[in-house]
């Protein structure tokens, strides 16, 4: 096992399929540009076996499947199959939803028991806006598909004070009367945000979202686990939603989440340009591969920020969000 100084170990696992995404949405791509999956994608048997040797070397012991958009990946449903398969803790998927009906049945003989959909309001215009593609009674058809699967739906909203920042109690209200826990992502200074005035017209910090709760409901903050990224609210007797609170209340101290992007590079931190490639490691048998990859992990777990979220120009869609 790796440790830092603070004791902090990688667990989490997010593994990007593809950095293709069906969707432009404004905080994640700049105008007119649309995302294409990387020339040397890993394939399957790569992404699987680098899951395995990190299993081996961290420690990981849960994976979230993520992308681009990981339903629009030929390898969704044999990864998927696979991943299930090994001895993890957990496996999870983050989708935005559009192809949730066209795969459900892929989805739900794996065994998964909870995805989280991306979905930043219920406003069909304002989806289209925000998306700038897809079709939002698609998305919620798909989400009503999965909850009466049986399979746990957590929903993700990124809030931007000019694009959905009135949306927000109605996506609530959605996610209560469907027993979803929601959570709100503070706008993270990624990608072109990095440098724009884009992040300072867009950002609503965790008080501006509990105030505008607070006109509907009373609340009160409720555990989180150890290592979550969330912090948590009870409404009494009606549900729990979450804020990410990247600026809000910095959780670097506590992250254990390590990514592998499609084109094969490890990624300890979101606001690390850093990355370390290990594409060519796992096609070697473990004996050669794991000395060099615990020596890359090392790295990569020094990559990690000591307090908060600093920006980063790296863009989300190549290392998953
Ligand atoms: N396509 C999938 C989806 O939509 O969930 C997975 C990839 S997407 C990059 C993962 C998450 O990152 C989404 O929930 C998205 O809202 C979030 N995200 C992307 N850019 C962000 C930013 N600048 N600030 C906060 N969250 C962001």
């Amino acid at each position: 096992m790796i440790l830092d100084k603070k004791g902090r170990r990688f667990r989490n696992l997010r593994v990007s399929l593809t950095a293709a995404c069906n969707y432009a949405c404004t905080y994640c791509v700049p105008d007119r540009k649309r995302l294409q999956p990387a020339r040397n994608e890993l394939s399957t048997e790569e992404l699987i076996r680098g899951v395995q040797y990190l299993m081996q070397t961290a420690g990981i012991d849960r994976v979230r499947i993520t992308g681009g958009e990981p339903l629009l990946s030929k390898k969704f449903e044999p990864f998927l199959k696979e991943v299930m398969r090994l001895p993890l803790k957990d496996v999870s998927l983050t989708t935005n939803g559009q192809f949730l009906k066209d795969k459900s049945a892929a989805i739900i003989d794996s065994g998964i028991k909870r995805i989280n959909v991306s979905l930043d309001t219920i406003n069909p215009l304002r989806f289209r806006q925000i998306a700038r593609s897809g079709d939002l009674a698609t998305v919620l058809e798909g989400i009503d598909c999965m909850l009466d699967a049986g399979i746990l739906v957590k929903i993700n909203t990124v809030p931007m004070r000019t694009q959905n920042g009135s949306e927000l109690l109605p996506l609530l209200d959605y996610c209560l009367q469907r027993n979803m826990e929601i959570r709100f992502i503070e706008l993270m200074r990624m990608g072109h945000l990095n440098h724009s005035n884009d992040f300072q017209a867009n950002y609503m910090s965790m008080e501006t979202i509990l105030g505008i709760f607070a006109q509907k409901y009373e609340f009160e903050r409720t555990s989180a686990p150890h290592d979550s990224t969330s912090v948590r609210f009870e409404i009494p007797g009606k549900g729990v939603f979450g804020i990410i609170a990247n600026e809000s209340e910095p959780f670097c101290s506590a992250c254990t989440r390590l990514r592998l992007s499609s084109s094969g590079y490890l990624y300890g931190c979101l606001s690390s340009g850093n990355r370390h490639y290990i594409a060519d490691l796992l096609d070697k048998p473990a004996h050669m591969a794991l000395p060099h990859l615990q020596r890359l992990l090392v790295k990569s777990l020094a990559d990690k920020q000591d307090y908060s979220f600093r920006g980063e120009v790296t863009v989300m869609k190549f290392i998953g969000g």
